[in-house]
């Protein structure tokens, strides 16, 4: 997830291309940074140890992606910083408050309590553990940090996030709680944006984040998006780019570019959620796509 304020937006696109395989960094992207030359200067990074919780080792979903990240950038020289620790929405009346703002809050408190039907379950895809309620939470105040961090420096990231299969009164595909929208909410209420971009370059369409904001003209989606993928019924975001199987680095390149200045020409927004999926890579098992995620 990597935020913008308005003042940055133009003169750090460039930049912000350049940390699409960090923030994204799984698999055959871990090693493509640990060959790139330390920058001087990076924006906030946000992490908490929470982001990866205790998980069985066969499950589909990667929980330790969080922790191999963070640990990465450590461990290769990249990052010498010290990473911003979020408060979680549990802890804190004033952030909880946006995730009601985003979600039905009987949906929020059952799934406080477990008391998800199987079927529920099921369409989340994640192994209900004891630990699961306070990590996702975790996430959505990551988000809620990097928000307060990017509209004080500029730019910031948080390592997890982009939660965007969560719709208002029920979770799918490995997300329950929409961290971007919570996001929008409390950038909208408590930091007083007007016109705020989500910029989802996950592979799968941001179904629940399209529905959430059907109808809030403070909030522009747009979803670029391999379209014969999950989710295969679509929602519609106020731009969605749905791109073919197969696709490759010069032609998702070309059409994130060219969707990112439309957007950025049209909207004029002040501050961007930036989801930077990185199951647009060739090696995602669910992804489709053919990128290598060379920079160009
Ligand atoms: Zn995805």
């Amino acid at each position: 997830m990597i935020l913008l304020s308005k003042t940055s937006r133009n003169r750090c696109f460039i930049r912000l291309l350049n940390h699409i395989s960090i923030t994204t960094c799984l698999r055959s992207t871990l090693i493509d940074i640990t060959h790139r030359n330390p920058v001087k200067s990076y924006p906030p990074l946000v992490y908490h140890n929470d982001y990866s919780c205790p998980w069985p080792e066969d499950h589909r979903f990667p929980m330790n992606k969080f922790v191999t990240l963070k640990d990465t950038l450590r461990n290769s020289g990249i990052f010498t910083g010290e990473f911003h620790t979020p408060i979680n929405p549990l802890d804190c009346d004033d952030i909880l408050r946006y995730v009601y703002a985003a979600h039905n809050i009987d949906y929020i408190q059952r799934f406080i309590k477990n008391q998800f039907t199987d079927l529920e379950k099921r369409k989340i895809g994640l192994d209900f553990n004891s630990y699961l309620v306070r990590r996702t939470f975790s996430e959505v105040g990551g988000t809620i940090l990097a928000v307060d961090l990017s509209l004080e420096k500029r730019m910031a990231l948080s390592l997890a996030g982009g939660t965007h299969h969560a719709y208002r009164n029920y979770g799918s595909g490995f997300t329950i709680i929409n961290d971007l929208a919570v996001a929008a909410y409390y950038a909208m209420a408590k930091k007083n944006c007007q016109r705020i971009l989500i910029f989802d370059c996950d592979v799968h369409q941001g179904d629940g984040t399209a529905s959430i904001f059907a109808n809030e003209p403070k909030v522009f989606t747009v979803s670029i998006h391999c379209e014969l993928n999950f989710p295969f019924t679509k929602q519609k975001s106020t731009l969605d780019v749905g791109l073919p199987s197969g696709t490759s680095d010069i032609e998702y390149m070309k059409a994130m570019k060219n969707t990112f200045q439309y957007a950025i020409e049209s909207y004029h927004p002040d501050l961007i959620l930036y989801d930077a999926g990185v199951d647009i890579s060739c090696h995602d098992v669910l992804g489709k796509l053919s990128c290598y995620l060379v920079i160009m």
